[in-house]
């Protein structure tokens, strides 16, 4: 039964590869996930015999589309949009968009996948999608991001709906971005269909702590890590990386459980603070200003700053939350957080842990909260706001945030008991895989061959 199993996902990884040679991160999200369901294939035969694995690294379809707009000096720049609606199964696509150079096939691709298990961890009834734009919005005027996402817009509104596909934001995509898109969507339309889009600023259908989700609920899901091994927030020194909307309400509710994070970063460089960052001051740099990490010197002579992004993980800490982005930390970052004692990583962002590093963590008694169960809040919060649209209703703060931490409480034991159930006690990576994929392959099963 084993070797059935293992040469069912050696062929599928293989045809995978040879499909998709030019798709390493694409590949890189499939490995890790095909591999750590063996023992969930080996004990139902019946995915085997569906070939569900084969039909669920396929998308449902991938739309990709030309985005033209205007600058500010009257010169028409051309990029390429993209959709990738991954799968359907247990409710309409669901996930981000994200603009940023680095935008392609293959990061779509890997961002959708990851998707579909992290939502059907949340519990709630949202598919997997991703999309995005290599547009770079850093130096852009506030014109020229309207202009873009109205055009980017003018396009994707054909393929999405409230039951049909419903983004959000990501990288380079906040409250501002989703405004614009939003209102091109209900003027193409000519219908108020809020729930076409989440992250929406409350009072035009966006729900109160969704900006605050994927931070707070990560801080929620290592509140329970931690509680599992006798130990809290309380005195931990903690290193965030990134600065963006993740990052700065990880460290904002990391704080407030008493923990003392002294690093954070942007895509330049890190700073260190030995007195524990003063939040208020990341706030204004990026959410205000817009400016460079660097220039929290000015705020807090005595902390450090430091060239080189990745290089933050040479900073001793007992917990690090990688909040940036993808592969941000290898084998060799991987190995420093190791030799300076780290004892718990969780991810913030999607995939920032290469396999290496996570193979280093499991082997070496660090535990490890991988994204797709840790990042759940965001997307988790997206469907409460959702649920407020269809119910034409808002609910309070303290209402979604109850929900939020019911939710991660929920992903981290189902993840825990999973993986003691199919022989991985504390193996929260295969614990994550396997509990958000037999909701899918359930689905697949039950709804028939397509
Ligand atoms: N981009 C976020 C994620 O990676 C949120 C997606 C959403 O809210 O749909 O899960």
């Amino acid at each position: 039964n084993d070797t059935r199993t293992k040469e069912y996902i050696d062929n599928v990884f293989t045809r995978l590869k040879e499909k998709n040679s030019h798709q390493p991160e694409f590949l890189q999200a499939a490995e890790e996930i095909l591999f750590s369901l063996a023992p969930v294939l080996a004990q139902h035969p019946e995915y085997i015999e569906h070939n569900i694995l084969e039909r669920i690294v396929e998308p449902d379809r991938i739309i990709s589309f030309r985005v033209a707009w205007q600058d500010d000096n009257n010169h028409v720049q051309v990029n390429r949009g993209y959709r990738v609606q991954f799968n359907n199964v247990i409710g309409p696509y669901k996930g981000g968009l994200r603009f940023h150079p680095t935008v392609n096939e293959s990061i779509m691709k890997f961002l959708a996948f990851e998707q579909i298990f992290k939502n059907a961890l949340t519990g709630q009834t949202i598919g997997g999608g991703k999309g995005g734009s290599d547009f770079n919005p850093k130096g852009k005027s506030d014109a020229e991001i309207m202009r873009f996402c109205q055009s980017f817009m003018s396009e994707l509104y054909r393929h999405i709906g409230p039951d049909v596909d419903v983004p959000a934001g990501d990288i380079g995509v906040g409250a501002r971005e989703i405004g614009y898109m939003w209102g091109q969507y209900k003027r193409l339309r000519g219908a108020y269909e809020a729930g076409v889009l989440t992250g929406k600023k409350p009072g035009y259908g966006g729900s109160l702590a969704r900006k605050e989700a994927t931070g707070y609920g990560l801080v929620y899901f290592v509140a329970e890590m931690l509680h599992e091994k006798g130990e809290s927030f309380v005195d931990k020194t903690v290193v965030v990386s990134g600065s963006g909307n993740v990052a700065i309400y990880a460290i904002e509710k990391a704080q407030h459980y008493g923990a003392k994070v002294v690093a954070c970063s942007d895509s330049s460089g890190y700073i260190y603070d030995a007195d524990g960052i003063d939040l208020a001051a990341i706030k204004e740099i990026k959410e205000i200003k817009g400016d460079r990490i660097q220039s929290y010197l000015q705020y807090r002579p005595n902390a450090e700053y430091h060239e080189g992004c990745t290089n933050i993980w040479s900073v001793p800490c007992d917990i690090a939350l990688p909040c940036a982005t993808q592969n941000e930390i290898n084998g060799d970052s991987a190995r420093l957080l190791l030799a300076n004692g780290t004892k718990f990583v969780a991810e913030g962002a999607n995939m920032p842990s290469d396999l290496e590093a996570i193979n280093i963590y499991l082997e070496n008694d660090i535990y490890f909260g991988p994204g797709k169960a840790a990042n759940a809040g965001g997307v988790a919060v997206s469907a409460l706001e959702m649920a407020q649209n269809s119910g034409r209703t808002a609910w309070s703060f303290q209402k979604v945030d109850e929900k939020l931490q019911e939710i991660m409480k929920a992903i981290y034991a189902e993840s825990k008991e999973a993986a003691e159930t199919y022989g991985f006690a504390g193996n929260l990576v295969v614990g994550s895989n396997i509990a958000g994929f037999r909701k899918v392959a359930d689905g697949m099963v039950a709804e028939g061959v397509y």
